[in-house]
């Protein structure tokens, strides 16, 4: 059976998707910042079978990464999915209200974070079957659809993300990786809030079924909820 690996498996999309690629038949390697705390993944693991096994992973901790990658050496992982990611405090993202440091906490978390693990974890990408990676990106991180502006730090980190996801692509491609960056669409989670256009359902059906139909020939694409191409 082909394997996941996900980050921010706890709560929100990352949980969901964890849910159904595991419904899927799928071994989900779900990993998560604070396991002690994961209630729903844990009963999810639970009553997996052993499809589903619960990690230790802060994203922004190198330890915890390389640790995580030493024991999965050898461990063919089907689809890489980089899904973690904070928005930061929406409160001080407009021009004049930046900040340093928590901007420097939503790079590291949504840019660094995601490109030390497509290095850390592609050799077990390269020996699996499928060799995707997946990169959760946004919309907001499109400068040709910012139209509104205000929201630097989330945007900026998602945009930064964006070239990450291009530089790997370009890099990963003699090892048959495919590389992409996927937006979930409005989603009412907990960063999304009630308001968003998705349920979580919704969106993670549409994100697999992306999933499912790209190929080599995607690499590289910034992919809408519906497959199209969204403008860098
Ligand atoms: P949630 O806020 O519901 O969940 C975020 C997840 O990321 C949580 O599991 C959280 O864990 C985890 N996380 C955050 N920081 C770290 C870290 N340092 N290490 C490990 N895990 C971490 O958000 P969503 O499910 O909505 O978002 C998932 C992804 O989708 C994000 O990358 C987001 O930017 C993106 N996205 C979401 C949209 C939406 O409308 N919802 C729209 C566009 C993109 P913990 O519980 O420990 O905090």
């Amino acid at each position: 059976m082909p394997t996941l690996l996900i980050t921010g498996a706890n709560r929100g999309l990352g949980l969901e998707l964890a849910r159904r690629y595991a419904t899927d038949g799928w071994d989900v390697l779900a990993c998560c910042r604070s396991p002690e705390n994961a209630r729903e993944l844990n009963q999810l693991a639970a009553a997996s079978g052993g499809k589903v096994s619960v990690h230790l992973l802060d994203v922004a901790n190198n330890t915890q990464r390389q640790s995580l990658a030493a024991q999965f050496k050898g461990r063919p992982i089907d689809i890489l999915f980089n899904n973690a990611g904070i928005s930061g405090n929406w409160g001080t993202q407009s021009f004049g209200q930046c900040q340093s440091d928590e901007w420097l906490e939503v790079l590291r978390t949504n840019v660094i974070a995601p490109t030390l693990m497509m290095q850390d974890f592609a050799a077990n990408v390269a020996m699996s079957d499928r060799k995707i990676i997946a990169n959760m990106s946004s919309k907001m991180g499109s400068i040709a659809d910012n139209t509104s502006g205000s929201s630097y730090v989330y945007r900026s980190s998602k945009a930064a993300l964006n070239m990450v996801s291009m530089s790997a692509a370009r890099d990963l491609a003699r090892q048959g990786i495919t590389v992409v960056a996927l937006h979930p669409g409005w989603v009412r989670t907990d960063m999304g809030g009630p308001n968003g256009e998705l349920s979580v359902e919704e969106s993670v059906t549409a994100l697999k079924r992306n999933l499912t139909n790209v190929t080599v020939a995607d690499s590289g694409r910034f992919i809408d909820i519906d497959g199209s191409t969204i403008p860098w």
